[in-house]
């Protein structure tokens, strides 16, 4: 069933500060840039919706939308600025380290990963710390428009190919693209079957 309902409800800058744990939460967490706004408005049907939380100064935060009033989707801020200081970048990590490991809610992570590239560190080494902490997570594959069907499958195949070498099962993987809709049907469907689960 798709997302009829979506509203923003708070921004936090640690989990303490969160909406009381009482429904289950989804997170979505990427590198800056990676497409994670244009997804959530695309997953949402709203145009603008992430953008509500995206005004300046509200980026470094956790950032809760409620939908169809049932679950949160939680935007995280996303990693891998380059013009980051050392100062913000260990605000940021300790943030979100309390936010994963602490937030009794937390049904699944969806980590989102720009098709386009080769694996890169920063991603694969927070995959392998969500697994090693147990953290429930689904990778999401962004902007599938921008390249051919062919070089996408080669990406995730990459992909399952480094984190083969690392650990027994491998995550949930879904191909998307927020300008054609591809990949909508698969996310709605993997969010169902995490909030039945
Ligand atoms: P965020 O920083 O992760 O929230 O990324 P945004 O959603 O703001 O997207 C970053 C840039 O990538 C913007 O210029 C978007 O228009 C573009 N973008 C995001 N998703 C897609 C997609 O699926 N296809 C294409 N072609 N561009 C996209």
């Amino acid at each position: 069933m798709s997302i009829k309902k979506a509203e923003f409800i708070t921004s936090s800058s640690v989990y303490t500060q969160c909406p009381p744990p009482e429904r289950p939460e989804i997170a979505f967490i990427g590198r800056s840039n990676v497409g994670k706004s244009s997804l959530i408005n695309m997953l949402t049907g709203r145009k603008k919706l992430a953008k509500v939380s995206g005004k300046p100064g509200k980026t470094q935060l956790i950032n809760h939308f409620l939908i169809d009033e049932n679950w949160f989707l939680v935007d995280l801020p996303g990693y891998g600025w380059a013009k980051v200081s050392k100062t913000d970048r260990s605000k940021w990590g300790e943030m979100i380290h309390d936010y994963l490991t602490e937030r009794k809610n937390l049904i699944n992570v969806f980590v989102l990963i720009d098709t386009r590239l080769d694996p890169q560190p920063v991603d694969t080494e927070f995959i392998q710390w969500l697994g090693e902490k147990g953290i429930p997570f689904a990778l999401i594959f962004t902007k599938a428009d921008k390249q051919s069907k062919n070089k996408n499958q080669s990406s995730m195949a990459k992909y399952r190919r480094v984190l083969k070498s690392q650990w027994e099962t491998l995550p949930p993987m879904v191909l998307t693209s927020s300008e054609t809709g591809e990949g909508k049907d698969d996310l709605t469907d993997y969010i169902n079957y995490c909030l039945q689960v």
